[in-house]
């Protein structure tokens, strides 16, 4: 296969998409970088070059901060909300109707399992937009009985915080994106895009279809670009009023300190390390295979990945063997195999940097159950891998491995406040998940996790109307439900002397 030659694989749509010339989208015209410099965007299944696309400096994100405001201060801002609501729906049902090609789109350029890419990625991504477009239309104010003398109306109002920059990371584009995109959206905000330098097509794919289902022009607008250039750039703009940003926690202090130039408004997802807690009377028969998708999902490259698994003592050993079982049962292959139930890593870069993990678990005396090695003679791929006998002191429980790297602890009797304690001995506080059939003993513990979100004999589970994000470094602020629609509004306080 040569370079920008589409994958033998890929359906006619997108294949065609794939192999044309790549634009950004901004103010309602398609144009290359001002520079005319691209990046080059790999299969990482193959390792090849599949396209090229522009990439935006200072002078695009200026162009395109002009374009975002204008529509801002124009047609945008005149529609009602129940008009925004109809054309996010539009735009949902669209996506819906090109599940397929997207998915595929998807599937190459992330190097993930079509089947999946279809039922999550696309699939979680359309329900977002349906879900808040129903929002568009419910966002008010409250009447406010104020304490001061006298007779007086008061009220707040909700107004959108105005333009918004959306830097979105590579493990799940699509969704990412919507999870910022449709609430600003439904909020009356403006959107500057910004996919991640690995993983730019879905998006650029989905600025089209924003353009075909009649958003003004400027409302949505896609750069690609670096993100120690683009990015940077859109973080300290004065001209961007609000900072929606998901990526590594690094990256993300730097961002919260680049923003505060104009005081932006500032929400980040970022890392996680998962806590999975397995009590003695859990369902196995569910929980082993749970626990091995909440590991090995899109290769353990999820912020939510269940990384540190806790597991009691009498029943460790099972479980263990059990996750390792799950891990030979998976079908390693290309993402547009209908069979592949797990792919590459996103890149040569991110493999050599969890091998440096894995390395460092070995020396620092973890027990490997499976896995360990690259392998392939192309591509990023790496085995699953399940490491026992591992503690707090290790880099591969305290730091974010973003692989499929599992380290296992067993516990023994341990009470309450100590098994939470060794959960909660983390910088991160993302997700978690506890397994158990005694109701008690599971909401006991949710309670006590130091997370933003907790799943009770299950992991991994997303909708559009349950709040997501993290505590302690893993982000400020919450995306989905009605915590996002806060975070694209500003408040108003109004009140008039009677
Ligand atoms: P990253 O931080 O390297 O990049 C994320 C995005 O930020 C990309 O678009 C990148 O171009 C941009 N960027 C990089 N440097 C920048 C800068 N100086 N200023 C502005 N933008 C910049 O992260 P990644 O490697 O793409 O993604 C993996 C990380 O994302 C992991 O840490 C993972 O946990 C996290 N993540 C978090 C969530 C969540 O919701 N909490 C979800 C997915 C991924």
């Amino acid at each position: 296969m040569n370079a920008l030659t589409p994958h033998p694989m890929l359906s006619a749509a997108a294949g065609a998409f794939i192999a044309s010339p790549h634009k950004m989208l901004i103010g309602g015209e398609w144009r290359n970088a001002v520079s005319g410099a691209t990046i080059d965007v790999e299969d990482p299944c193959t390792g090849k070059v599949i396209a090229k696309v522009p990439a935006a400096e200072t002078a695009d994100i200026d162009l395109a901060v002009a374009a975002a405001r204008q529509a801002l201060d124009g047609p945008w801002s005149k529609m009602t909300g129940l008009e925004r609501g109809k054309l996010i729906s539009r735009f949902a049902s669209r996506l819906e109707e090109l599940a397929d090609e997207m998915a595929e789109i998807e599937a190459i350029d992330c190097g993930k399992p079509v089947t999946y890419a279809r039922y999550v990625d696309v699939g979680l991504s359309a329900t977002t937009y349906h879900y808040m477009a129903g929002w568009a239309s419910k966002i008010s104010g409250e009447t406010v009985g104020v304490s001061a003398p006298g007779e007086f109306h008061a009220f707040t109002l909700r107004e959108p915080v105005g333009v918004v920059a959306q830097i979105v990371p590579w493990n799940f584009p699509l969704v990412l994106t919507a999870y910022k995109l449709a609430p600003s959206l439904a909020a009356g905000c403006t959107a500057i895009i910004k996919p991640a330098e690995l993983t730019p097509l879905s998006t650029l794919r989905l600025a089209q279809i924003a353009e075909e289902v009649g958003f003004p022009p400027g409302v949505i607008n896609v750069v690609t670009g670096y993100g120690a250039t683009a990015g940077a750039a859109l973080a300290e703009h004065p001209g961007v009023d609000k900072i929606a940003f998901t990526g590594s926690t690094d990256v993300g202090k730097a961002v919260a300190r680049a923003a505060t130039g104009n005081l932006k408004r500032v929400t980040l997802e970022l890392g996680g390390k998962a806590p999975m807690i397995v009590f003695p009377d859990a369902d196995l028969d569910k929980a082993i295979p749970g626990l091995a998708g909440a590991i090995f999902f899109h290769q353990g490259q999820v912020c939510t990945a269940g990384t540190r698994l806790f597991v009691h003592k009498s029943i460790h050993d099972r479980v263990v063997e059990g996750i390792a079982a799950e891990a030979k049962k998976l079908v390693v292959g290309h993402g547009l195999e209908q069979a592949t139930t797990m792919g590459p890593l996103i890149s040569g870069r991110q493999r050599e940097r969890v091998l440096g993990y894995i390395d460092e678990g070995r020396k620092a005396g973890a027990e490997f159950v499976c896995g360990g090695k690259s392998y392939g003679e192309s591509g990023y791929f790496l085995e699953p891998t399940v490491l026992a006998g591992t503690n707090s002191s290790m880099s591969v429980v305290k730091e974010e491995i973003f692989g499929p790297v599992l380290c296992a602890m067993a516990f023994d009797d341990d009470d309450m406040e100590t098994l939470a304690h060794k959960a909660n001995e983390s910088d991160f506080g993302l997700s978690a998940s506890i397994w158990t059939r005694d109701l008690s003993t599971a909401h006991k513990m949710a309670r006590r996790i130091k997370a933003g979100s907790v799943w009770i004999n299950m992991h991994h589970f997303f909708d559009p109307a349950l709040p997501f994000g993290g505590y302690k470094q893993s982000g400020w602020g919450r995306e989905q439900g009605a915590e996002a629609i806060r975070t694209f509004t500003e408040v108003k306080s109004v009140c008039a002397a009677l």
